[in-house]
């Protein structure tokens, strides 16, 4: 059974090619590599759970080399400092083992730990116009949110630096929520310009939706970590009743699933509907008169039953740090040699000094 959430019209579109690029990876998964990746500014949440991080695992178990970044370096782009980075990204490890991303198959990085990923920034920048740049719709909704008064160059470039992250590794499928499509795009200008100046180096890497392509969160805006809007998968049980309990609903007592005109219930809707993997119709017909009350408890059974085995495990992973963060060392030599290897081709290409 497919579910689908009422996606924008770009969305569409990708989420058809999404379609066609399933078909393919199951053809023939060696052919494929995944990057993909968070910022450690706080716990992750059933946004990225629907939206990526199920993908990533289903990939990486269909055969495919996954490569996930824990992008410290761009917790700078909307923000002075990066507060608690080593807590948020152990919990980030922590969810992915939780998830079953099995680090002898995947390759969990940071940033900082790469910088042949980040020289790779300086030839990609000179391959994007500044009103490209300035154009980009999901930048725009981030400074919209950012906390800075005055928006750092950092922010406007970040999405080159995720070229930098997709292309060093060489990724050609990119699991992603929707508001990443754009930079998607950019990520595949950068690639094309390139192979066209230099010669063949890149791959174009394609975008693949998932069927909850950007879920909302609490208070009816995209859940995000950084707007105190989410439910995040390492929270307790009470943790998440009291979180759904204060989500923003609606006057109309008559539970329905209309993502258009109510946003806020419909949202909860799919939430239930993705986790008891059914119709959101019909899940809002069964609630039908019950009111915001009744769904919340439905959402709030639904969400803790289905997260109950990924928390059992966290709080395993949790009480040995030391494994834990030893994925990581591990990851980040890995990533280096690949980006040492990369960029080498790339100066190659590039005729520059070496
Ligand atoms: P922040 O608020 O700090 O930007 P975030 O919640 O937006 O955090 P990111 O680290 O920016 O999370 O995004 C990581 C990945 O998760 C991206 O692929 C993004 O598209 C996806 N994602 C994030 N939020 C959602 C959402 N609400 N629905 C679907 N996918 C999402
Ligand atoms: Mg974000």
């Amino acid at each position: 059974m497919t579910i689908t959430a009422t996606p924008s019209p770009t969305a569409t579109g990708a989420g058809l090619r999404s379609a066609g690029l399933e078909h393919r990876i199951s053809r023939d998964p060696a052919r494929f590599r995944v990057l993909t990746g968070d910022r450690p500014t706080g716990p992750l949440h059933l946004g990225h759970y629907f939206g990526t991080l199920r993908n990533r695992v289903r990939l990486q178990d269909l055969g495919v080399e996954v490569f996930v970044l824990i992008a410290d370096y761009q917790v700078l782009t909307d923000r002075d400092t990066a507060e608690r980075l080593q807590e948020h990204t152990d919990g980030l490890l922590l969810d992915h083992l939780a998830l079953g991303v099995d680090p002898a198959r995947s390759t969990v990085f940071t940033h900082s730990a790469v910088p042949a990923l980040n020289q790779l920034l300086l030839p990609f920048l000179s391959l994007v116009s500044v009103a490209e740049l300035g154009r980009n719709p999901t930048v725009k909704d981030e400074i919209a949110h950012s906390r800075q008064s005055a928006v750092s160059g950092l922010m406007y470039t970040y999405p080159v630096h995720q070229a930098a992250d997709i292309l060093f590794c060489k990724g050609n499928v990119v699991p992603v929520g929707q508001d990443q499509l754009p930079h998607l795009e950019l990520t595949r200008t950068i690639a094309r310009r390139f192979n066209e100046r230099y010669g063949d180096v890149f791959p174009e890497p394609e975008a693949l939706l998932s069927a909850a392509p950007l879920l909302l969160g609490t208070d009816g805006t995209k859940m995000s970590k950084s707007r105190a809007n989410s439910i995040p998968l390492g929270a307790t049980a009470d943790e998440t009743a009291r979180l759904i309990r204060g989500a923003t609903t609606d006057a109309d007592r008559h539970i329905t699933y209309d993502p258009e005109t109510r946003p806020g219930v419909s949202s909860l809707v799919l939430l239930a509907a993705l986790c008891l993997e059914r119709d959101p119709h019909e899940v809002a017909a069964e609630i039908g008169g019950g009111g915001a009350a009744a769904l919340k408890r439905t959402v709030t059974d639904a969400v803790n039953s289905h997260l109950a085995p990924v928390r059992a495990r966290r709080a395993e992973y949790a009480a040995d740090l030391t494994y834990v963060r030893s994925v990581l060392r591990a990851g980040n030599e890995r990533a280096a040699a690949v980006a040492d290897r990369t960029l080498e081709e790339v100066r190659e290409a590039m005729g520059t000094f070496r």
